[in-house]
């Protein structure tokens, strides 16, 4: 039911927009209206605090579907939990009371602040800094390829705490768009994903509440991976929407296009394709909802599995959209059609959320 009302929902108000978004590379307001009004922009969000209370599995299908139809609007639900989850994991009662209901009443965003422009795949590596000054925090730093920055209200920073203790020196904080000292660079120009805004986010003398601080000092980072242990299995979810689109897409296509006196979908060339991508595609589907039932549940092998899911079907999204202009021919390499779209927006996944070289450390650590 869940999958079948947010189908006809991003069919009936996202769909239309994808291109233009993708072509103007503007933010997916109608998406964001529309998600909004239906109580799916943040879904994942506890009852206790106002949302509506997804779990992981529920929350996966809700990114696919927005995704299967335009994956820059599907980052709208994706970085929300993604912002706001350390604040769920590790943030005081009164943190959580005080950001998840308007998050829930869609009155403010959340985005996750971890990269910056000398700490990527190596993350531990930050120089933002937190200095204690009485009861307050203040905050100097730039945080880099921020989701949803300057749409978002709300943004869970982590910085440097302790500089003589690397990851353990560093702690996660919420700073809100409006506290003084924070501004945006300008949106970066992508390959895809183009109506999800990407910018820096500076921080500049940021001084916060001392209360602002996500759990104890010093344990943002643990905060921020343990974190990415449930979200990457939305970037699973996407790239598994974008891949069903794309084949979708493909499908209706190779029954109408006509060469050699016969729909091109008659040749087994052209079905040996299509059931490949639809194999593949399965399989993503299956790893990640498994990994979800592990993220909702808590098992302990939920860092491989989450890992697995994101670097197994963002591959997989990757291989299906590229197969899927194939099939398309010339026509597929336009912009009169969707599919070279989603094969743009399927590289991201695999490197957002950690590239997939990372999710292969990751996994070879937690090995089953
Ligand atoms: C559109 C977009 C949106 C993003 N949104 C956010 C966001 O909202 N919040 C946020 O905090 N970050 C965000 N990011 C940042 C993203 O997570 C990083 O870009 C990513 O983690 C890689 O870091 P990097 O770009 O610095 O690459 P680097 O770390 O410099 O990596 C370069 C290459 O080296 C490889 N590499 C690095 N180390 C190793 C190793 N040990 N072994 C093998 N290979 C290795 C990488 O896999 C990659 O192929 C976003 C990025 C983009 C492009």
């Amino acid at each position: 039911m869940l999958r079948d009302a947010v189908r006809s929902l991003a069919e009936a108000k996202i769909a239309p927009h994808a291109a233009a978004v993708d072509e103007e590379a503007r933010f997916p307001r109608e998406a964001l209206d529309a998600l909004t009004a239906n109580d799916l922009h943040a879904v994942h969000v506890p009852e206790e605090y106002g949302g509506a209370g997804a779990d992981a599995l529920a929350t996966v299908i809700v990114i696919e579907e927005v995704a299967r139809v335009c994956a820059s609007s599907s980052l709208i639900p994706a970085v929300n939990k993604l912002g706001s989850l350390p604040v769920i994991l590790s943030g005081s009662e009164e943190l959580k009371k005080k950001y998840m209901a308007p998050l829930a009443k869609g009155e403010g965003m959340f985005s996750y602040c971890l990269s910056e422009p000398d700490a990527g795949s190596d993350a531990a590596g930050m120089k933002t800094k937190a200095v204690r000054d009485g009861d307050f925090w203040v905050l100097n730093g730039v945080k880099r390829w921020i989701t949803n920055a300057g749409e978002s209200e709300f943004y869970t920073v982590m910085a440097v705490t302790d500089p003589t203790k690397r990851s353990k020196g560093i702690s996660a904080f919420v700073v809100e768009k409006s506290d003084e000292g924070v501004s945006f660079g300008a949106p970066e120009k992508k390959l895809g994903i183009k109506g999800s805004p990407t910018r820096e986010v500076y921080l500049d003398n940021v001084r916060i509440p001392a209360d602002r601080m996500i759990g104890a000092e010093g344990t943002g980072f643990a905060t921020a991976m343990k974190t990415l242990d449930h979200t990457r299995i939305t970037i699973a979810a996407q790239a598994l929407g974008i891949a069903q689109g794309a084949l979708d897409y493909a499908k209706g296509y190779v029954r109408e296009r006509k060469q050699f006196g016969k729909p091109i979908a008659d040749f087994q060339g052209i079905q040996f394709m299509l059931a490949d991508m639809a194999m593949k595609i399965e399989a993503a589907r299956q790893l990640t909802y498994a990994a979800a039932a592990k993220s909702e549940r808590g098992d302990s092998d939920l860092t491989f599995q989450g890992a697995a899911a994101k670097c197994f079907a963002s591959d997989v999204a990757m291989e299906v959209t590229t197969d899927a202009v194939q099939l398309l021919g010339g026509y597929g390499y336009t912009r009169d059609y969707p599919v070279e779209r989603m094969m743009r927006d399927a590289k991201i996944t695999q490197i957002y959320e950690g590239t997939n070289q990372v999710q292969r450390i990751v996994m070879a650590r937690n090995l089953p």
